[in-house]
């Protein structure tokens, strides 16, 4: 049990409670696996109290594509919350700290990391 899983190195997955679905970080390390520039995130190396900066903002449907269209979907559930939303979040000394422009109920919240 920890709070974050290391899938591959330097791309690092957890529990997200306001969207219930796992999101990913790609680190400066994984960039350096793959010989490229550019890494975007730095972990501190903590897997009991991770630390990781900046944040980190996930968008999807009409957030990310005003062209989206709920109805193009078949044959899927649509995730807590519906097919178009936000998350904007740090992950700071193994809690989550959610940004006001959250569109799920933990926007401005701050809460404790899941062990998975
Ligand atoms: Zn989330």
């Amino acid at each position: 049990m920890s709070k974050i899983i290391k899938d591959h190195p330097g791309v690092y997955r957890f529990r997200c409670p306001g969207c219930d679905s796992f999101h990913i970080y790609y680190t400066n390390e994984e960039n350096a696996a793959h010989g490229y520039q550019g890494g975007q995130w730095q972990f501190n190396g903590d897997f009991e109290n991770p630390t990781f900066s900046p944040s980190l903002l996930n968008r999807w449907g009409k957030e990310a594509d005003p062209n989206w269209h709920d109805s193009d979907v078949i044959n899927t559930k649509a995730p807590k919350g519906g097919w178009s939303g936000r998350c904007h979040l740090f992950v700071r000394n193994g809690k989550i700290e959610y940004c006001e422009d959250c569109t799920h109920d933990l926007a401005g919240k701050t809460v404790d990391m899941i062990e998975i």
